[in-house]
């Protein structure tokens, strides 16, 4: 196996990881054996993953992304595919909650970015200067697939339309709690979307998706997704974005000719494609052959073993886990450590893309902190211990 020797000086925190058996681990000997079959026949490879634009990337972020580029550079060249990684910039994401009457509603980032109180440059340049970054050290081109471009798209469009058309069977899957199924519109007037759906009505008809509710201040409206695309805009919310995404992988296989792979964060294996993804996929038919290959880049987890959080560090502050504070922002690490930085964690996720036992673990935040190049980020616990805990059970 063709591993890069790390350069004089550099961390050695790599050579100092204990690997447990992990079931998978033992069934491969490359990560391209993951794909391999799938592959099979395919003229090309598009490898997806998603990020909510909520602010400047963090660093497990910035290790998800630079370790999907690794793995698609390191597929692209085992099975001699051309190969496109397709990032869906989520704009979608809640930028504002407004409360009224006792019900929250909020705006999406791109709304609040359209009507010009959100700078679209600060959401977006932090993410584009990764990919870019990423790219470039890869030769892997890539694109940047805006949700409004997304949901609109024709295979994504049928797969609404079939939640819609069946909604007491999907109800369990995606809205086990409430059993509301969560496929949002927007007031036309002035962008309000009820977070909570309790006004929202979901009908199908021929071709179209409807869905009414309420605003409080303009009423009611509603909103027409056409099923090819021409019309209408819908917020889904998690699972069923996640189903939509599934079933569009699976027919990029005829319409791109393609071999389509999902790469995402650990957290999105395991209980989720158990309970969310999987029952969903066989509920609207889609052969086991076409499913779309996923594959898990490893938690990064921060010193109570609990997965790094953005959200959390910024409702807790320090007490959360005295995380440095480059490791929540792109741009302070690369002001920083400049692009060392990015070239360090680059080399470690080149061996994340090959090595299955090092795709198939978690890492602390402590074990990133020592592979960058300088000392500036103190690190504060016990490393040892700390990447113990990081192992993956
Ligand atoms: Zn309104």
């Amino acid at each position: 196996m063709n591993i890069p020797t790390r350069p004089p000086g550099a961390s050695t925190a790599a050579t100092e990881l204990v690997f447990a058996p992990v079931g998978i681990a033992h069934l491969t000997n490359t990560n391209v054996d993951l794909v391999r079959a799938a592959a099979r026949g395919a003229q090309r490879l598009r490898v997806t993953t998603a990020a909510q634009l909520n602010g400047t990337p963090h660093i497990g972020t910035v290790v998800t992304v630079l370790t999907v580029f690794a793995f698609t550079a390191h597929v692209r060249d085992a099975l001699d595919l051309p190969a496109t990684v397709i990032f869906d910039a989520l704009d979608n994401a809640p930028a504002e909650h407004i409360e009224i009457e006792g019900a929250v509603y909020t705006r999406t980032v791109g709304d609040l970015i359209d009507s010009g109180h959100l700078d679209p440059v600060l959401r977006v340049s932090g993410f584009q200067r990764l990919l870019a970054w990423a790219s470039t050290k890869s030769g892997v081109r890539y694109e940047f697939r805006p949700y409004s471009v997304y949901q609109g798209l024709r295979p994504v469009r049928e797969c609404l339309h079939a939640i819609a058309s069946r909604l007491q069977e999907f109800a369990p899957i995606v809205a086990p709690t409430d059993g509301i199924v969560r496929i949002r519109p927007r007031c036309p007037q002035c962008r309000l979307m009820e977070k909570s759906a309790a006004n929202l009505r979901i009908t199908a008809g021929d071709g179209v998706v409807h869905l009414d509710s309420r605003c409080p201040e303009h009423r009611h409206y509603r909103e027409s997704i056409d099923i090819t695309g021409a019309s209408g805009w819908y917020d889904a919310n998690t699972p069923v974005r996640s189903i939509q995404k599934g079933y569009l992988l699976a027919a990029e296989r005829d319409l791109h000719d393609a071999c389509s792979v999902s790469v995402d964060g650990a957290d999105w294996g395991g209980a989720w494609r158990a309970h969310v993804l999987a029952p969903a996929l066989a509920a609207l038919g889609v052969p086991v052959a076409e499913w779309p290959v996923s594959v898990f880049t490893p938690m990064i987890l921060d010193r109570s073993a609990g997965k790094l959080s953005k959200t959390l560090y910024v409702r807790y502050g320090k007490n959360y886990t005295d995380l440095p504070e480059a490791f929540l922002n792109l741009d302070l690490l690369l002001d920083r450590h400049g692009e060392d930085a990015l070239d360090a964690i680059w080399s470690e996720a080149q061996l994340w893309a090959r090595e299955p036992r090092r795709l198939h673990r978690s890492y602390t935040v402590d074990y990133l902190a020592r592979l960058l190049p300088t000392a500036a980020i103190p690190v504060q616990a016990a490393p040892l211990a700390a990447t113990r805990a990081g192992a993956t059970a």
